[in-house]
């Protein structure tokens, strides 16, 4: 499947916006948008104006790059989103959190969501005790999401549940550290989802 190999930081840059795509970094103060808060490129530093269809395609952008979907992905996710019950918008945001590379990074096993991704497509992951290497997989209320006992010794792993410390975990999920396995107590609402979006830019956007 395609993906953007290009400087994730530049993304950032471009949104405007911390997207968390480089693991303990974005938390450090080489963050890249700590040093250098405007967009890349010769003109980065000129004024830039949006039109209102710019604005909505940024903040599509924003949230699809710091979810890592291509737009045919995210596209088909909006639109399970607008089929429903409730706000469309919304809907969106509550799918896109109960994807299972999110609940693997927001459980504190991987330190971004690519990393997670290239985790559970390695197969280190068990959903309810099976392997499975799908990482678009919606989790439910009840799953669990341990790790395969060969798993639990991958440094990287260690390494990022170590540096979860002093980072929360979201109040639908529970992690039990010893066991490393989390639990999914409930869904996700929109108030579990802390990053700054708004959403209704993006129904706006496809609304169009
Ligand atoms: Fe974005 Fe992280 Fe790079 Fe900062 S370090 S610009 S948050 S990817």
């Amino acid at each position: 499947m395609a993906r953007y190999r290009g400087s994730v930081c530049r993304l950032c840059r471009r949104e405007g916006a911390k997207l968390f795509l480089k693991g303990d970094r974005c938390f450090s103060e080489k963050c890249a948008l700590e040093r250098r808060a405007y967009p890349p490129g010769m003109h980065g530093q000129g004024r830039v104006r949006f039109s209102d269809y710019g604005v909505q395609l940024r903040e599509k952008q924003k949230v699809k790059r710091m979810y890592g979907l291509l737009e045919k992905q995210f596209r088909q996710t909006f639109d399970s989103a607008a089929s429903l019950k409730g706000r469309s918008g919304e809907n969106l945001l509550i799918l896109l959190e109960r994807r299972l590379d999110n609940v693997v990074f927001r459980l504190g096993y991987a330190t971004s969501r690519a990393e997670a991704r290239q985790l559970v497509k390695h197969g280190h992951f068990l959903v309810n005790g099976k392997k499975v290497k799908t990482p678009s997989i919606r989790v439910k209320p009840g799953w669990t999401i341990g790790l395969r006992e060969s798993s639990k010794k991958v440094e990287r792993i260690s390494a990022a549940l170590d540096a979860l410390e002093g980072r929360a975990v979201p109040q639908w999920l529970e992690v039990d550290q010893e066991a490393m396995q989390g639990t999914i107590k409930q869904m996700p609402v929109r108030e579990d989802i802390t990053l700054p979006i708004d959403e209704q830019l993006i129904v706006e956007l496809y609304s169009r």
